[in-house]
């Protein structure tokens, strides 16, 4: 299946509890998950082999090993999200240590390349991220761009628990939490993968994600973030329509680099931040530094204010195949190379969401609203 045929239309989960959802999820996407769960296993395998050596199974045992010890923090920090995490692997026949790596791919491999001399050949994964503000209220959106083998496991989820009030729409993979989204009071979270060295145990990144996006407002979401232990690193665009946070993050520390919910932010996969710079080792045949430079002439030549202009950058092949929707034309091209696998973007104060799947020459994108939106009023201004 290739990655332009993806369904973006959202999945609906409306069980009651985390651990129902969790086993739904599971059983409807038990084949999907098997299968990106071996790609990922195999790929983490690789590297614990590249630089602790051993066999393989030495090298199996020791992410197994890395992945039981993010259960248990995620069981203590954020119980719910394990539970459902725990309710996809049972469905899907799978056990947790599985969806772990399913889902915490990028900083496991953070933490396995520790010790190793070089930074990484190859770039796991990348993405744009553009933050606007117009006539219409900010919007926020980015491309997805990761190993290409991940590009027929995309999927947009609808969170929407019976006899609650809560609502999420994530932007996410077969087997995975969330990566991006918006929640129902507007708090959209948008993320760019940072490769740190000082990857540690921590919360799973997709779980982070889920805990943002149900907060009341950006600067709780913010909160949220700053409470819990990290892996490695991320860059978190974090909106709600009146507040907006940029928060970098390595295994070990957080900086808040962009402030300003009025003002247009960019950030691509490195550092702006100068002791967080310290802390990273950017692979070597990343597009992240040509997409950033992409990504701001664009922005100043076109000035989008709202939806249909960010997505028009978002999908931009301008200096391609260095360019913002990246990929090779090759077919036989490396199929580890990092490539656009979707593209999304939030409206915090119209509780809606823009998703397409693949590359922007194939562009379907689904418009989806959240139907219990319940946009936070406006700050009162302090005296
Ligand atoms: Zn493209």
């Amino acid at each position: 299946m290739g990655s332009t045929d993806v369904a973006m239309e959202p999945v609906r989960f409306d069980q009651r509890t985390p651990r129902e959802r969790g086993l739904a999820h599971g059983e409807m996407w038990r084949q999907e998950i098997g299968e990106l769960t071996e790609i990922r296993i195999a790929l983490c395998v690789e590297d614990a082999r590249a630089t602790a050596g051993g066999d393989g199974v030495q090298a199996g045992a020791r992410v197994r090993a890395l992945a039981h010890a993010h259960v248990d923090v995620l069981r203590r920090e954020l119980p719910d999200q394990a539970d459902e995490l725990e309710g996809i692997a049972i469905a899907s026949g799978r056990s947790i240590e599985d969806l772990i790596v399913l889902n915490q791919y990028t900083d496991l491999r953070d933490v396995l390349l520790h010790e190793a001399a070089s930074p990484p050949a190859e770039d796991p994964g990348g993405c744009t991220a553009i933050y606007v503000c117009g006539g219409e209220g900010p919007v926020l959106g980015q491309t997805w761009d990761m190993h290409a083998s991940a590009a027929p496991y995309v999927r947009m989820i609808r969170v929407i628990p019976v006899e609650s009030e809560e609502e999420l729409l994530c932007f996410t993979l077969t087997g995975c939490l969330a990566l991006a989204g918006i929640g129902q009071y507007g708090v959209s979270v948008a993320i760019n993968n940072l490769t740190s060295t000082d990857a540690k145990l921590g919360v799973i990144w997709p779980a982070v994600v889920r805990h943002m996006l149900a907060a009341p407002d950006a600067a709780t979401a913010r909160a949220r973030l700053f409470a819990l232990p990290l892996t490695s690193g991320h860059n978190y665009m974090i909106g709600d329509g009146y507040d907006y946070f940029g928060i970098e993050c390595s295994g070990e520390l957080k900086v808040v680099t962009q402030l300003g919910a009025r003002a247009a932010h960019l950030h691509t996969n490195h550092c702006f931040d100068p002791v967080l710079r310290a802390r990273e080792r950017v692979p070597l045949s990343t597009t992240s530094f040509a997409r950033l430079d992409m990504a701001t002439t664009l922005y100043a030549q076109q000035r989008p204010r709202d939806l249909a202009g960010l997505w028009e950058i978002l999908g931009s092949h301008e200096g391609h195949p260095r360019g913002i929707c990246t990929h090779s034309d090759d077919e036989h091209s490396d199929p580890g190379a990092s490539r656009t696998c979707g593209r999304i973007a939030m409206q915090p104060l119209h509780g809606r969401m823009r998703a397409a799947a693949g590359c922007s020459r194939d562009d379907r994108p689904i418009d989806m609203v959240l139907e219990r939106f319940r946009g936070r009023s406006p700050p009162t201004q302090q005296a």
